[in-house]
């Protein structure tokens, strides 16, 4: 008979492409067997009445990260993993932001530093945003190598703006390597000639951050990434698309074969600018870009969240405290571009997602666990996580799908004073959450230690299912039998 440490037993057991009654068997970290029944176990976990699902998959955070402008989030990698695992994640997946003139290598050396303290397994997705020679053809191999393999670029902000150039610089070096490279798609210029117009009229109230970035911009921008990535036939990740019009463009050229994933996020979702213009300077606290948008654009998002044009949904967690330290560290009563952007919602993610998403009836348990983990494991290379099977990591999230809770600051367990879904009712609760076989949150008790998550290596994107675009100037066939690769 097999020896297990921890069996889960009598509960529904969901993956992205069903769900069954049945057992877990743990051993060593790892999912020795998932049968009907199993015995034995020094554990053993009663899921009776629950979902048990592969713990989340946080894609999109920033933590113990310096903004370009130099602004740290309020969390460092064991607040910002408590609040994770708080909220029904395993590991999780922070970037690691290149400052211009600094090397990669300094760069992830500066961020195992930070992530020794997680306890939630981590790696990083690289921020590029000085993609010089050395860093193409020497740096940025050598980060693949350890296992780094995504990275993102910015098509906006002066500090991190690469050009369409150093785009596909990035892309075709990342194509080679097995690599993804993830986008923040905003038009830079849209964006600075709007902020030079509400300048002009003296328009400086928080509110005005939502008018400041048109939906024109991110649109734009998705579909100059997308045509960029398809001249080099590269795989792209295009980060929180916040426009219907933006998801509109994603889901037309997934079905034209380009090697293309995306993510939305649960303030799009769930907020409008209406929010930006609450009394006083409230509003800086929902200040983000691309900023958040009407109640039509959250219609609109949530059908593509349903109908696949999705990979994931991410948290965009970028903690700025509503104080002197984040939002307000150039002062309180300042214009808009001069408070920090971001909001916080490692936490609320999954709660979200589930009450919003399944308990309403807009996604299925299946794509639950598909938007909240697997997807994120297959795109990014997550080999060992993101499923419930013999031989994975034992990342599992025990929820029980019948508690109602209010959302309340205290329960987000970050360094923040504040969160952008305060009151808010939501159905659905990750009562057990365990890394590697161990628990580390239980009915809302932190189990875990500081430092206990580990660094994880991940593989080559899996492009299994994209038929890839052939650009005809790369086509021998069409291009005077030129090689150009
Ligand atoms: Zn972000």
């Amino acid at each position: 008979m097999m020896e297990f440490d921890t069996v889960i037993h009598s509960g529904t057991i969901v993956t992205a492409d069903g769900q069954f009654s049945g057992d877990i068997g743990i051993s060593q970290g790892r999912i020795a067997a998932v049968a009907e029944k199993l015995s034995g176990g020094e554990t053993r976990i009663d899921a009776g009445g629950r979902l048990v699902l592969p713990g989340g998959i946080e894609a999109h955070a920033h933590i113990a990260q310096e903004s370009s402008a130099g602004v740290m989030t309020a969390d460092d990698y064991l607040s910002g993993s408590i609040s994770a695992a708080f909220g029904g994640n395993s590991s999780f997946i922070p970037f690691a932001a290149q400052q211009r003139g600094q090397s990669i290598d300094d760069v992830i050396a500066t961020y195992d530093a930070r992530g020794a303290r997680s306890v939630l397994d981590y790696s990083y997705h690289l921020i590029v945003s000085d993609p010089t020679e050395e860093v193409l053809h020497d740096q940025l191999p050598r980060a693949f190598a350890r296992g780094i393999t995504s990275f993102k670029v910015f098509m906006t902000y002066d500090l991190m703006n690469l050009g369409d150039g150093g785009m596909l610089d990035i892309l075709e070096v990342a194509r080679h390597h097995g690599a993804i490279t993830m986008v923040h798609a905003e038009n830079n210029d849209m964006v600075k000639w709007m902020n030079r117009r509400l300048a002009d009229k003296g328009l400086s109230a928080p509110k005005y951050h939502a008018i400041s970035r048109p939906q024109l911009a991110e649109e734009e921008a998705i579909n100059r990434a997308i045509q960029l990535a398809k001249l080099v036939d590269a795989p792209l990740f295009i980060v929180h698309v916040s426009t219907a019009g933006g998801a509109e463009i994603v889901r037309r050229e997934k079905f034209n074969g380009a090697k293309l994933f995306a993510e939305t996020c649960p303030q799009y979702l769930a907020l409008t600018r209406d929010d930006l213009d609450r009394a006083g300077m409230e509003g800086a606290k929902y200040i983000c870009s691309p900023p958040l948008r009407g109640a039509d654009t959250q219609d609109a998002l949530w059908k593509h969240v349903a109908m696949g044009t999705f990979e994931s949904v991410s948290s965009d967690h970028a903690p700025y405290r509503a104080d002197d330290t984040g939002k307000f560290l150039n002062g309180r009563d300042v214009a808009y571009p001069a408070i920090a952007n971001g909001m916080p919602g490692i936490a609320a993610r999954l709660p979200y997602l589930f009450s919003e998403g399944v308990v309403k009836g807009r996604i299925t348990p299946e794509q639950f666990v598909a938007l909240s983990s697997t997807n994120a494991a297959k795109t990014f290379g997550c080999s060992t996580k993101g499923r419930i099977a013999p031989g994975m990591d034992a990342d599992i999230a025990i929820w029980n799908p019948q508690v109602t809770r209010t959302v309340v600051q205290a329960d987000q367990h970050d360094n923040m004073d504040y969160t952008p879904f305060e009151g808010m009712e939501l159905t659905g609760v990750p009562e057990v959450v365990m890394n590697r076989g161990a628990t580390i949150v239980s009915h809302g008790t932190l189990m875990a230690q500081e430092g206990q998550g580990r660094f994880f290596a991940r593989a080559a994107v899996d492009l299994r299912g994209k038929a890839g675009f052939t650009a005809p100037e790369f086509d021998p066939a069409q291009n005077f039998g030129t090689q150009l690769r």
